[in-house]
């Protein structure tokens, strides 16, 4: 069973999910497939990743209603303004073959491409309109999460790179205060931290678990909503498994102490995305 979490905007938002990221567009509509058939419901896209047609052939495919399903993606950089924006979420639909996706984000702030408020601004109308259910921001760390706060239209999340080593302290601090839920990105680091040899390896053998699956059940403990990727149909569904590890209130704070602040960042910081 995957647990759910509730969004400010009344809305429950099932808390792991499969994402795909650098997943091929010609491989996209088998592995989504695959990560529908393990289980999942919760798939992370974005107009980027180019993979969007895949994602909705393997929805159409899938048979599994629509309202069973969430579905997220997001605004690229270079679309800012209303005029923009709507054509966006316009061509994500049409390629997602959707009449409305659960969540829009816009990806990054892009901080060089101009002032946000009235790109966020018609976020708000588009959930109006009902073209997506619930609206966010993605890598608005604490530099720029204020701006879009200080709008009044709340986000309901902030999906950030998130995971042991980066744990983003001061911005889950502000989306705290305002009920904005964080999704993690990079949960499993991405692959480039050796979270195998240390602490969370230790930690997995006591429970007979992969350290993937204690890493991902710290996530769901913290109250992170995460999506990792995988293209193994084994992985995806060593991943859902990850939601029957219970950690200890021990395990949980050893794993806290393994953040390094911003020395943690694996990815790109999102001043200099634009
Ligand atoms: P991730 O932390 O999910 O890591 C993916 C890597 O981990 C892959 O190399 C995969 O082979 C490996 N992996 C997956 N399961 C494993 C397992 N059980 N055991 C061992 N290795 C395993 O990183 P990600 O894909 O970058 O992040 C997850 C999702 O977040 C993406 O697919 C995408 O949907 C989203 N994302 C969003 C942004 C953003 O800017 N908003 C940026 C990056 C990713």
């Amino acid at each position: 069973m995957i647990p759910t979490l509730p969004l400010n905007d009344g809305r429950n938002i099932p808390q792991l999910g499969y994402g795909t990221f650098l997943v091929p567009p010609q491989d996209t509509e088998a592995q989504v497939s695959q990560a529908l058939e393990a289980g999942y419901r919760h798939i992370d896209t974005a107009a980027i990743y180019r993979n969007e047609e895949g994602v909705g052939r393997a929805i159409a495919h899938s048979g599994i209603a629509r309202d069973e399903l969430w579905i997220t993606t997001k605004l690229w950089n270079d679309r800012r303004g209303p005029d923009a924006v709507r054509a966006a979420l316009d061509e994500s639909l049409t390629k997602l073959g959707l009449d409305y996706v659960d969540l829009y984000l816009i990806h990054w702030p892009a901080p060089k491409n101009g002032p946000i408020a009235s790109t966020w601004e018609t976020f708000g109308e588009l959930r109006s309109q009902g073209l997506t259910h619930s609206i966010g921001v993605s890598n608005f760390d604490e530099r720029y999460l204020p701006d879009i706060i200080a709008t009044g239209l709340i986000p309901a999340v902030d999906q950030i790179e998130l995971h042991p080593q980066f744990q983003q302290k001061p911005t889950k601090e502000l989306a705290k205060t305002h009920h904005i839920e964080l999704q993690a990105w990079g949960p499993l680091g991405q692959g480039k931290v050796d979270y195998q040899a240390g602490l969370i390896g230790e930690i997995a053998q006591r429970h007979q678990a992969s350290w993937a699956q204690v890493t991902l059940a710290w996530h769901i403990a913290k109250g992170h909503i995460v999506f990792p990727k995988s293209s193994s149909p084994q992985r995806m569904r060593e991943n859902l498994a990850s939601t029957n590890v219970v950690l200890t209130s021990e395990d949980i704070a050893a794993i806290d102490a393994l953040d390094l602040g911003l020395a943690g960042r694996v990815s790109a910081d999102p001043a200099d995305l634009n």
